[in-house]
């Protein structure tokens, strides 16, 4: 064995994980990193699929939207792949709908707010001395918001609608 191989195996008997991991609470609750923090994001949407006229405008007039919220603890990279699919969802699917209109404008809000939570985490990191299961893995950030499409049709949905407001009030 070369000198370099046998410091290679001195390395990994002493790095190699030992021990299995085992998760404790205060870790993310995907990827079973550290730091993480409970944050909560919320999607929403408005039903599709009606047996009738009558009950797309019910649902559409006065009917509840459907909210959906997740609770970390989220480590910093979880939290920002979560509250990307989420956002993107609600600006997609949560507008329809006159309570929905409203409801939606808060769950974003909601979402924005855990947003500025998910800034005061540092980059997550594991224990380097442990061994964790293959399926614990970190959640992929995907794309950000900006190239998804929702964030775009969410902004020109406030802005038909305010264009909307505006003329009903300057007819009135
Ligand atoms: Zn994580």
């Amino acid at each position: 064995m070369s000198d370099s191989q046998n410091s290679q195996s001195e390395y990994s008997a002493k790095y190699e994980p030992v021990v299995e991991h085992v998760y404790n609470p205060n870790e993310c609750k995907y990827c079973w990193s550290t730091p993480a923090k409970k944050i909560t994001f919320s999607q929403q949407w408005v039903g599709s699929g009606y047996d009738n006229l009558f009950t797309f405008l019910f649902d559409r007039l006065i009917g509840w939207p459907e909210i959906r919220s997740s609770e970390g603890p989220y480590c910093r990279s979880c939290a920002t792949a979560t509250f990307r699919d989420m956002v993107d969802g609600t600006c997609k699917t949560g507008w329809w709908g006159l309570i929905a209109f409203v409801s939606n404008i808060a769950v974003l809000l909601g979402n924005f707010l855990s947003w500025r939570q998910i800034q005061q985490l540092t980059e997550p990191h594991r224990n380097p001395r442990e061994a964790y299961p293959d399926f614990v893995r970190p959640l992929a950030p995907g794309d950000n918001l900006v190239s998804r499409g929702g964030i775009w049709l969410g902004i020109a949905v406030i802005l038909l609608v305010t264009v909307v407001l505006v003329l009903l009030f300057s007819v009135v």
